[in-house]
């Protein structure tokens, strides 16, 4: 069996270049993140153009997700070498584009001192560095070194998110965004989303040619999670930010909760940040990191996701290879039946996304389906789909048989790649459902990943849509309406 969990690998200086891309590619990449916080937009672009040649020529479906910057706040830069801020010490904090000192951070956030108040705690970089507020005058803000350290360079500057007044998106995320959808990325994420009406706004620009990403990482977020999943094709949880804005205990609840969330509703989730943190620099994980990638498999993630590692670390396919290795061995202990049979019970009693009927119609025969495969032993579960609706339905279950996402849109079968268990393969274009169906065990056949004697499921919106009794296409009616057990001959 193939690895079901899926892994996205941030591309920067480190795995740029084509050959590192494609070792990345053929070690198991699955999903390229673009990180648009660092770089100029072109050598964005022309990495894209490199993943692109470089998939193909690999061999492997391969989404692209271009990751937005959001509001982010940032100090003035530090002496070369950085500075010590020592517990206790009094620092001034000011708005404005300056350069900071040990005394005098500048920050480049106009209403600093509207949106800061005595008492509020604010933290530097990746929050080891925590400052109270204890005094407030006309032109500055007063800081109380609470947790001290080193800081170096122009760190980030993290006010709570809820007295933070940049709204997300940026003007700037929104002109990025239509860059990358221009560009044809499969998935664009939005960073610091508070409420669904964020998602709104880049869908607005984007349209349907990406699918978007909502990076959970502020503590306002967690009170709107339902709405902003439903307004979402997919979520990240990113741990850096949120247990900056969460209290850093909370953080493991919160990834299962949200995950949990995230597989009933069916949108992929991605686990987010310091996965393998120690490899930027070491030649093998901690074992906690391993445990607690272990971890993210149990609570039932799609996918892992690596920043620094792969942008900036030592050996980027070092760190692909283990974390490939340590998914993979998590999910012969991992089983998600219990957890299906849960899901069937929500769906029964209407409480998870029963909307409309052509999701009633999609979750019924999907269960069904999930069922099906486990009653007759189906080697395969495969998934005929023109928009990747019907590989998520079925992968909501996480079923035991290999899942295959067959689809003749090239870019419905990248976007696939970021679905747990799902294996995205190109079929050609079908008009009937008699000639789907044989499309799809002939192309599976073909390549290997069934056999003659195998039984298989396939699972479909039927291809004539709203003709001779089947569900439309597309609209609010759109459903998975087909069920099939091909013995293969
Ligand atoms: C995070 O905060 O965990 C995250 C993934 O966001 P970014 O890398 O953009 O800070």
């Amino acid at each position: 069996m193939t690895r079901r969990t899926k892994i996205v690998a941030t591309i920067g200086p480190a795995s740029n270049d084509p050959e590192t891309l494609r070792e990345l590619i053929a070690a198991g990449v699955d999903v390229v993140r673009l990180n648009l916080s660092h770089g100029e937009v072109d050598e964005h672009l022309a990495v894209l153009e490199r993943v692109r040649t470089v998939a193909e020529q690999v061999g492997r479906p391969v989404a692209v997700l271009a990751d937005l910057p959001g509001p982010k706040v940032r100090c003035g830069e530090f002496p070369d070498g950085g500075v010590d801020l020592a517990v206790g010490s009094l620092i001034e904090l000011v708005p404005g584009d300056h350069d900071s000192s040990a005394e005098r951070i500048s920050v480049d956030y106009e209403t600093l001192l509207v949106d800061l108040s005595v008492g509020a705690s604010v933290q530097l970089g990746d929050g080891a560095i925590c400052l109270q507020v204890v005094e407030m005058s006309d032109d500055r803000a007063f800081g109380r070194v609470v947790t001290g350290g080193r800081v170096n360079g122009s760190p980030g500057f993290h006010l709570p998110s809820e007295s933070l007044r940049l709204t997300t998106p940026t003007d700037e995320d929104l002109v990025l965004a239509e860059i990358m959808a221009d560009a044809g990325v499969e998935f664009i994420a939005v960073s610091f989303v508070r409420r669904a009406s964020d998602v709104d706004k880049v869908r607005a620009v984007v349209g349907d040619r990406a699918h978007l990403v909502s990076k959970i990482e502020t503590a306002a977020s967690m009170d709107h999670l339902d709405s902003i999943i439903a307004a979402s094709d997919a979520v990240m949880v990113a741990r850096g930010d949120l247990g900056i804005d969460c209290p850093i205990e909370d953080v493991p609840h919160l990834q299962k909760f949200i995950i949990r969330a995230c597989v009933e509703a069916g949108v992929p989730v991605i686990t987010a940040t310091q996965m393998m943190e120690s490899m930027i620099v070491a030649p093998t994980p901690t074992r906690a990191e391993v445990s607690d990638v272990a971890n993210a498999v149990f609570d039932g993630t799609d996918a892992v996701m690596l920043s620094g590692e792969t942008a900036i670390g030592r050996d980027p396919v070092a760190v692909i290879t283990t974390i490939a290795a340590v998914a993979r061995r998590a999910e012969r202990e991992a089983s998600y039946r219990q957890w299906a049979n849960r899901l069937g019970r929500l769906q029964r009693e209407h409480k998870v996304g029963a909307v409309d009927v052509g999701s009633r119609i999609t979750m019924a025969l999907s269960h069904a389906a999930s069922q099906a495969a486990m009653d007759c032993d189906a080697s395969a579960i495969l998934c005929c789909t023109r928009t990747g609706r019907t590989a998520r339905a079925m992968a909501r279950f996480r079923p035991d048989s290999l899942m295959i996402g067959l689809s003749p849109d090239p870019k419905t079968v990248r976007t696939m790649a970021l679905s747990w268990g799902v294996e995205p393969v190109e079929v050609e274009m079908y008009e009937s459902t008699d000639e789907m169906v044989w499309f799809a065990v002939e192309t599976t056949l073909q390549r290997g990943l069934i056999d003659h004697g195998d039984t298989v499921l396939v699972l479909a919106g039927a291809p004539t849509g709203g003709r001779s009794g089947s569900m439309p296409r597309s609209g609010p009616n759109a459903a998975t309406d087909v069920l099939r057990l091909v013995q293969v001959d």
